[in-house]
């Protein structure tokens, strides 16, 4: 699957909002956005002239960045969305959410969603006692994730759980860090997803 391979901290600058793309950096003086917090290019420090369209599509350029897609994977979870009953854009949000790679990194095994979808590619996760190596790969309630027994010592791994305190497990998943594992107690409520996104204004972009 392609994906974007350019430089991280870039995106955030360009969406004026931290997007937590480099794990441990993020949390720190060293983050750009705490830096520079304009966007990048000469144009940068200019204000840009905001229309309906513009904000719509940073918005959902914005949530492709945070979630790690190019435009046809995410336009393929929307379409998804749309045949879904419910909500659209809480169920797109659900979509993006319940795929494997954001779960191993909502559980803390993985300081970014880049990271956690390396460590999955790599197999270094398993779901219910499988090796998985798919990191769109979507999780369901009651399903348990788990840091294979070989990759526990790694030290990616060990970094990632240090700095786990400082993320937050949402609610809709539990997580023991001794044994490296988590569980799926439901499908996430929009109320429990940490993401600062408006995905209405995705729905209403896409549906133009
Ligand atoms: Fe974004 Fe993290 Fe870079 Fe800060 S350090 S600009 S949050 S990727």
């Amino acid at each position: 699957m392609a994906r974007y391979t350019g430089p991280s901290c870039r995106l955030c600058r360009r969406e004026g909002a931290k997007l937590f793309l480099k794990g441990e950096r993020c949390y720190t003086g060293k983050c750009a956005m705490e830096r520079r917090s304009f966007p990048p290019g000469d144009a940068g420090r200019r204000r840009p002239r905001e229309s309906e369209y513009r904000i719509q599509m940073r918005e959902k350029q914005k949530t492709k960045r945070i979630y790690g897609m190019l435009e046809k994977q995410f336009h393929a979870y929307y379409d998804i969305a749309t045949r879904k009953s419910g909500v659209t854009g809480e169920t797109l949000l659900q979509l993006l959410e319940l795929r494997l790679d954001n779960v191993v990194y909502r559980l803390g095994f993985a300081k970014s969603r880049a990271e956690a979808r390396q460590q999955v590619r790599h197999g270094h996760i398993m779901v219910n006692g499988k090796r998985v190596t798919i990191p769109s790969y979507r999780v369901r309630p009651e399903d348990t994730i788990e840091v294979a027994e070989k990759a526990k010592e790694l030290l990616v791994i060990k970094s990632a759980i240090a700095i786990s305190e400082k993320v937050e497990v949402p609610e809709w998943l539990e997580v023991d860090v001794e044994k490296l594992t988590g569980h799926v107690l439901s499908i996430p409520k929009r109320d429990q997803i940490d993401s600062d996104v408006n995905e209405q204004l995705i729905v209403e972009l896409y549906s133009k």
